[in-house]
């Protein structure tokens, strides 16, 4: 499975044979992936066949597409059994990945189907990187209707914590940026405020977006919500932000899953405002894609219009952003669970 070699590596792969060889499968893999080995025209037959029925490091065991074909989920399977979910959206200028960094989640957020199934594993770098290379091929080779035939974003908003498995995501976007040649600009890490790990990302030469999932705006309905806030609570996790902020220019953003009688209030509207207009960042509201194993239901869309109004009153600049994918649960961790209802997942 060449993606488990650091691009580095990939020598080892191809003993005996010359370097422009290596290089050549380097680009197939990171510049211009393909779905399958048989893609690699350049490459001899018996060179191709060294890892052809292993060019992946997972096998595709569900995928689904919506919204006239312009999203598309898969639910990923390493030999293991870990379960890896990425789900790709196109628009007319833009085609994003949201990529999962671990197998599961140990933080337990109480909203998210993710959170409920429990941490399995971190994913590797090249696992992680896989997924984009997977979907930059898809774009190249099948497309979308009316979409760029290549990624122009990528998010880590798909199963996992990435700031909890740092140093692989940190190589996977290595890889992106420094191999792949995709901007970091184009990269954004979510995350639901691992302090630490935003420190370390300050300290990282990519100007990456980061975007922090709040979902409320006082410590104590954050610590019900994100059990993670006990350990870095609001002020630790608004200062660490801050600090990102000035020390790589780059927008923030803040997510908030809109969830009804939750986090719809008045009161933490003007509470996120405070925080948000205090980091000049934009928020997102999205309504919660609700699952069979969490408790919260979304907020009506006239309730997410009243508090994106009152965000803006307060002068933050607010999206509602669509919901993508829901007729596929689109949201990360659900593509699992009806893969496990039918009795696909293992
Ligand atoms: S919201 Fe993110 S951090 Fe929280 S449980 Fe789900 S995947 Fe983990």
């Amino acid at each position: 499975m060449p993606y488990l070699h650091a691009p580095e590596d990939l020598g080892e792969l191809l003993e005996g044979e010359p370097r422009f060889r290596v290089d050549q499968l380097r680009d197939w893999l990171y510049k211009t992936p393909v779905l399958q080995t048989e893609d690699m025209t350049n490459l001899p037959q018996e060179v191709r066949s060294r890892f052809s029925d292993r060019l992946w490091p997972f096998t595709v065991e569900v995928e689904q597409s919506a919204d006239s074909g312009t999203t598309r989920k898969w639910l990923f399977r390493a030999p293991d059994g870990a379960a890896i979910e990425a789900v790709l959206m196109g628009y007319p200028r833009r085609a994003t990945l949201c990529i999962s960094s671990q197998a599961g989640c140990a933080l337990g957020c109480t909203f998210c189907a993710t959170g409920q199934f429990g941490f399995e594993r971190h994913l590797e770098p090249g696992e992680i990187f896989a997924q984009v290379a997977y979907a930059q091929a898809f774009l190249r080779q099948i497309g979308m209707p009316g979409v760029p035939d290549h990624l122009t974003n990528v998010v880590f908003m798909g199963m996992g914590e990435p700031l909890a498995n740092y140093n692989r995501v940190r190589e996977a976007i290595r890889r992106m940026v420094e191999v792949m040649g995709l901007s970091a600009r184009a990269i954004t890490v979510s995350t639901v405020g691992i302090v630490p790990g935003i420190k370390r990302l300050a300290e990282d030469p990519w100007p990456v977006y980061l975007a922090i999932s709040l979902h409320a705006a006082d410590n104590e309905l954050r610590t019900s919500l994100v059990p993670i806030n006990k350990r870095y609570p609001l002020e630790m996790l608004v200062a660490a932000a801050w600090e990102y902020f000035e020390k790589k220019g780059r927008r923030l953003s803040i997510e908030w899953t809109m969830m009804d009688g939750v986090n719809d209030t008045d009161d933490q509207a003007t509470k996120l405002a405070v925080i948000a207009n205090r980091l000049r960042a934009h928020v997102n509201l999205i309504a919660l894609n609700p699952t069979p194993l969490t408790e919260e239901t979304a907020s009506p869309e006239r309730r997410i219009e009243g508090f994106a109004r009152l965000l803006a009153n307060h002068g933050v600049n607010v999206t509602i952003r669509n919901t993508r994918g829901r007729e596929i649960d689109a949201a990360c961790g659900q593509l699992r669970i009806v893969a496990g209802k039918s009795g696909i997942a293992g």
